[in-house]
C-alpha cells in the first residue's frame, strides 16, 4: 500500500535544489561584488592620479626633478601604489620611484600597457593608470601609475568567505529547523498512516487494510500453489460486557481479545478487527482444513479464561466461520461473504463454535435471504399474502367451542404457501419478527371483529410469542396494550402462548409479568419438549398448559406416554391450571384425554387452523348440529 512516499528521496532532492540556487546567488554576488569593487577602485585611484598629477606640474614646466621625487614619494604612503614615473611634455621620463625594475621606460612612447609588468599573477594582480598633467589647459607631461588590483581581490576572498560563512551557518540552522520539521511531518505521516489502516482500539490492522490484505492473499496462494484460510470471527454476546462494564471496560475486553488471538495465530499470518465484535484471520499455508480447524479451536480455546472487569469478571466466546483458499473461493468477495455465513451458521448451532463453509450452507443462506426479503415486502404492501388462520379449542367434555389458536400463514404471490415452521425462525433471525407480531395483533383484532358482526363472538385467542419479541422488554407490552385497546377489545380475551425456553430467559421473564398484570393470561406451549419444569408454572401465574403434539401422537397405545399425559393433567389440576391437549388426531386419544381429566383438546381430529370464513361456517354447523333436534 502505497500511503507514504520516500521521504530519502525527497529530502535529497530538496537538498540539490537549495544547493543549486545558493550557488547561483553566490555567484551573482560575487559578479557583482567584483564589479562594484572594481569600479570604486579605478575611481579612487584616477583621483589619486590627479591629484598627483596636478601637484607635480609645477616640477614639471620648471623641469625641477628634485620637486618631482619629492612628490612622488609621496606615495610610499599608498600601498596600493606600486610605482610612479612622471614624463616631460616630450615623453622623457623626468622621474621614476619604487621598484620599477625597468618596468617603466625612459621614453612614453615605447611604453606598451600590453606587454608592460611581465605576464601571468603579475599582470593579473597589477594595472597602470595613465594622467596627462596640464598647466593652465596645456599639457605639460605624463603621470603613470603602476598599481596593484591585490585589496580588490583580497577583499573578493575576504566577502567570499563571509558570504560562505554566513551562507553555511544559515544553512546550518535552516536544516536544524527543518529536520525538526520533517521529523514532526513524518511522526503525523506515520499517524495519519497508522490511523488509515489500524484499528485505534486494539492497534490491529483495519478492515480496509484487511481486504487489501486479503486481495494478496488469494494471489499469493494461487500462485505458489498452497493453501490458505480466511477466519470471520465474531464475539459471542459481547453487548453484555458494554452494557455490564461500560464502554471504557467494553474496550479494554477488545483489546485482550486481540491480544489472544494475535497469541493463537503465527506471525506470518495476519489477524484484524473488522467490525465493532468483528475478528477476521488470513492463515497462509495452513496445509489443509484440519490446521485451520485447529486454529479455530485454539482461538475459542484462549477465551476460556474470563476477563477481569468489574463489578463481575466477563467471560465471551467466539463464532467462528471458515473458508479455504482456494477452494472455497479466489476472490476476496466470496471468501468473505462464505465465511461470514459460516459464522452466522455457527452462532445459530449455539455460538461458541466453529464452522467451515459449504455448499450447503450457502443454499440455506440464500433461501433464507430469499425468504427475508418476501417477508418483508409482504409486510410493506399489506398485499393480503400474510393472513391468520385459527385452530379451534374445544371443552374435552362437551366440545363446546373454547377458543381458538392464530396462526400465522404467507401465501406467497405465486401460490406457494410457506409454512410459520419456516418464515418464523427466518423472521425471528432478521428482527422482522416485531413487526410482524405487531401487524398478527392488529390483524387478529379486526378479525374477531369481522367475525362478531357476522354473529360469532371468540370467547379467547390464544397468540403465540416468539422469545426475541420480548427482548424489547416492557415496551413491547404497552404496545399491545394500546393496540387492543385501539380495536376496543379487552385483555382478558387474550392469552399468549410461550415456550419454556422463554419462561427461563432473564428479559422474557420480566415481560410475562408484565403481561400478567395487565390482565393477559399465560399459556406454556409445547409442553414436555423442553425443561418441564412445574415449579415455574406457578412462579409466573400460568393459566394454562399446552402438552406437546409428541405425547399425544402415539396415545392411547403406547403407556409410558399414557402415563406422563395423565401425571402431567394431575399435577397441573392440583395447582389450578388448565390443561390443552395439541395435535389431537384421533377420537381414541380424545376419548383417553377427556377421561384422563384434561380440559380441552386441539388437533386436527376437531378442525384443521382455518380461515375467518371457515370457522364462522365451522361454528355455526356445531351450534346447530348441538341444537336440540326439531328446534
Ligand atoms: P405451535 O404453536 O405448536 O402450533 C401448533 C402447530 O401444530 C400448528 O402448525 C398447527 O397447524 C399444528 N397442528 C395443529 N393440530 C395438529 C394436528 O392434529 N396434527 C398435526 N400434525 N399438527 C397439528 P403451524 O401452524 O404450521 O405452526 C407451526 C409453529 O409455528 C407453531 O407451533 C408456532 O410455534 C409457530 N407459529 C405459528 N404462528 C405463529 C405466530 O403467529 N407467531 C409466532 N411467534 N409463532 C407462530
Ligand atoms: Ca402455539
Ligand atoms: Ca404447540
Amino acid at each position: 500500500m502505497d500511503i507514504a512516499t520516500n521521504p530519502q528521496h525527497s529530502r535529497k532532492a530538496t537538498l540539490l535544489t537549495a544547493g543549486i540556487a545558493l550557488l547561483v546567488a553566490f555567484v551573482l554576488l560575487m559578479a557583482y561584488q567584483f564589479v562594484s569593487g572594481r569600479r570604486q577602485l579605478l575611481e579612487e585611484l584616477h583621483t589619486e592620479a590627479s591629484i598627483i598629477g596636478a601637484n607635480s606640474s609645477a616640477a614639471l614646466v620648471f623641469n625641477d626633478e628634485k620637486a618631482a621625487r619629492e612628490i612622488l614619494s609621496a606615495i610610499e604612503m599608498t600601498p596600493r601604489i606600486l610605482n610612479a614615473a612622471l614624463y616631460r611634455a616630450d615623453g622623457t621620463l623626468l622621474v621614476s620611484q619604487g621598484d620599477v625594475r625597468g618596468v617603466f621606460p625612459r621614453h612614453i612612447s615605447a611604453y606598451d600597457p600590453t606587454t608592460a609588468y611581465g605576464t601571468g599573477w603579475e599582470r593579473f594582480l597589477s594595472k597602470t593608470i595613465s594622467q596627462e598633467v596640464i598647466q593652465d589647459g596645456t599639457p605639460v607631461g605624463t603621470l603613470l601609475l603602476h598599481v596593484t588590483n591585490r585589496s580588490l581581490y583580497r577583499h573578493m576572498i575576504e566577502y567570499a568567505v563571509g558570504v560562505i560563512l554566513i551562507g553555511a551557518l544559515a544553512l546550518l540552522i535552516t536544516s536544524h529547523f527543518t529536520a525538526g520539521l520533517r521529523k514532526r511531518m513524518a511522526h503525523t505521516e506515520g499517524q495519519l498512516h497508522q490511523m488509515a489502516l489500524y484499528d485505534r482500539v486494539t492497534g490491529l490492522p483495519n478492515r480496509r487494510f484487511f481486504e487489501h490484505e486479503l486481495e494478496s492473499a488469494v494471489g499469493r496462494v494461487k500462485r505458489e500453489g498452497k493453501c490458505g484460510a480466511l477466519l470471520f470471527i465474531d464475539v459471542d454476546d459481547f453487548k453484555k460486557v458494554n452494557d455490564l462494564c461500560g464502554h471504557q471496560a467494553g474496550d479494554e475486553v477488545l483489546q485482550m481479545i486481540a491480544e489472544r488471538l494475535r497469541h493463537s495465530i503465527r506471525s506470518a499470518d495476519m489477524i484484524a478487527r473488522v467490525g465493532g465484535d468483528e475478528f477476521a484471520a488470513i492463515l497462509y499455508g495452513v496445509g489443509g482444513p484440519e490446521n485451520a480447524a485447529k486454529v479455530a479451536a485454539h482461538m475459542i480455546s484462549a477465551m476460556r479464561e474470563p476477563f477481569p472487569t468489574e463489578p463481575i469478571p466477563s467471560h465471551v466466546g467466539l463464532s467462528i466461520g471458515l473458508a479455504m483458499m482456494p477452494n472455497d473461493g479466489e476472490d476476496p468477495d466470496t471468501l468473505l461473504r462464505w465465511s461470514d455465513m459460516a459464522m452466522y451458521v455457527a452462532k445459530s448451532h449455539g455460538k461458541n463454535r466453529y464452522q467451515f463453509f459449504s455448499e450447503d450452507i450457502n443454499r440455506k443462506v440464500r433461501s433464507e435471504l430469499e425468504l427475508e426479503g418476501g417477508l418483508r415486502k409482504a409486510l410493506q404492501d399489506r398485499n393480503d399474502e400474510l393472513w391468520v388462520a385459527y385452530q379451534p379449542q374445544l371443552s374435552a367434555k362437551t366440545r363446546e367451542l373454547v377458543g381458538v389458536e392464530a396462526l400465522m400463514r404467507w401465501t406467497m404471490a405465486n401460490g406457494t404457501i410457506v409454512s410459520p415452521g419456516e418464515f418464523i425462525p427466518v423472521a425471528e433471525k432478521s428482527g422482522l419478527i416485531v413487526d410482524l407480531g405487531q401487524w398478527l395483533l392488529n390483524r387478529i383484532c379486526t378479525d374477531l371483529a369481522e367475525m362478531r358482526a357476522q354473529g360469532l363472538d371468540i370467547p379467547k385467542v390464544a397468540v403465540n410469542v416468539s422469545p426475541r419479541e420480548l427482548t424489547r422488554g416492557n415496551i413491547v407490552v404497552e404496545q399491545i396494550r394500546q393496540t387492543i385497546e385501539q380495536h376496543g377489545e379487552r385483555e382478558e380475551r387474550f392469552q399468549f402462548e410461550l415456550t419454556e425456553s422463554t419462561l427461563m430467559n432473564e428479559s422474557g421473564s420480566q415481560v410475562l409479568n408484565a403481561l400478567r398484570q395487565a390482565g393477559f393470561t399465560l399459556a406454556i406451549d409445547d409442553f414436555g419438549s423442553g425443561y418441564s419444569s412445574l415449579g415455574y408454572l406457578k412462579r409466573f401465574d400460568v393459566s394454562t398448559l399446552k402438552i406437546d403434539r409428541q405425547f399425544i401422537q402415539h396415545l392411547p397405545a403406547d403407556t409410558e406416554n399414557a402415563a406422563i399425559v395423565t401425571a402431567v393433567i394431575q399435577m397441573s389440576k392440583a395447582l389450578g391450571i388448565a390443561v390443552i391437549a395439541e395435535g389431537v388426531e384421533t377420537e381414541a386419544q380424545a376419548d383417553f384425554l377427556a377421561s384422563s381429566g384434561c380440559d380441552y383438546l386441539q388437533g386436527f381430529l376437531l378442525s384443521r387452523p382455518v380461515s375467518t370464513r371457515d370457522l364462522i361456517a365451522y361454528a355455526t354447523a356445531r351450534t346447530e348440529s348441538a341444537l336440540p333436534v326439531g328446534a
